[in-house]
């Protein structure tokens, strides 16, 4: 009887280590973030001289800084320093990396200075209207929509039988969202599509983010500001964190986003 005793109370002892390396802490999420342009590349111009490759690199710089605090992420560049990256060469380092999540930061240029406000966009074959298809056409370096066209319908396929295309539709939404709380201004109808090649990653779901307009003196003053790069990247950071938060559990998961 004493002999038994033991070897239970072994049993017992021993069993604590076992039950703990089956439940491993789960991975922190890889985000990919693709400052746009860079190099000779400029992208967006402001009338006081800002340059969109500056601006966007400062909100990811930031953006980087705080998801890394408290390992909740990890977080990959597309471009790290001030160099021309092509799109295809983003796409890939993000695929490679194995990314769960791609976010592409802009600023953009409108011909009406009065325009003013971020916006989400995400992949479609058809733009939701000719500014976003215009818009698309820039972000691509002047290719054209019938050029970029069967590989993006290719991509879209697969992404919509991945699910990512739903997915990207739900990062969208809480990126506008966490703006609109945020009380970041945006445009009207916020979420747009358009064949965005930056977007093409199958795998990953992935959103374009315009984060205001250089050609409005007000954006473009704001967008050099430091606070208001920090409040971007919080505001952004924000939206990640719901996205995972509400894509643990498929049953919670919210409907596909309506687009505006
Ligand atoms: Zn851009």
């Amino acid at each position: 009887m004493y002999r038994r005793t033991i070897i239970a109370g072994a049993f017992v002892l021993g069993a604590a280590p076992a039950l703990a390396k089956t439940a491993p802490l789960p991975r922190p999420r890889l985000i990919a973030l693709d400052p746009g342009h860079g190099g000779s590349d400029p992208g967006a111009l402001g009338l006081g001289g800002t340059q969109e490759k500056n601006v966007v690199m400062a909100v990811a710089r930031e953006l980087q800084k705080q998801l890394l605090v408290q390992n909740r992420f990890r977080v990959t560049l597309t471009r790290s320093t001030d160099t021309l990256v092509p799109l295809r060469e983003r796409v890939a380092r993000a695929q490679d990396a194995k990314a769960d999540l791609f976010l592409s930061l802009h600023a953009d240029s409108h011909p009406e200075p009065h325009i003013r406000g971020a916006s989400v966009y995400t992949l479609s074959e058809q733009a939701t209207d000719r500014e976003a298809a215009a818009l698309a056409q820039r972000e691509n370096g002047g290719v054209t929509r019938a050029q970029v066209s069967p590989g993006v319908a290719q991509t879209l396929v697969s992404m919509t039988q991945r699910g990512t295309v739903n997915a990207s539709n739900r990062l969208a939404t809480t990126v506008v969202q966490s703006f609109g709380r945020s009380g970041i201004r945006l445009l009207p109808h916020s979420h747009r599509e358009a064949g965005f090649a930056v977007l093409t990653a199958p795998d990953i779901p992935a959103v374009l983010v315009e984060l205001g307009y250089l050609s409005n003196p007000h954006d473009e003053k704001l967008l050099t500001v430091p606070q208001h790069q920090v409040a971007l990247a919080r505001a952004l950071r924000g939206s990640i964190e719901t996205y995972f938060g509400a894509a643990v559990s498929p049953a919670t998961t919210p409907a596909p986003s309506r687009k505006a």
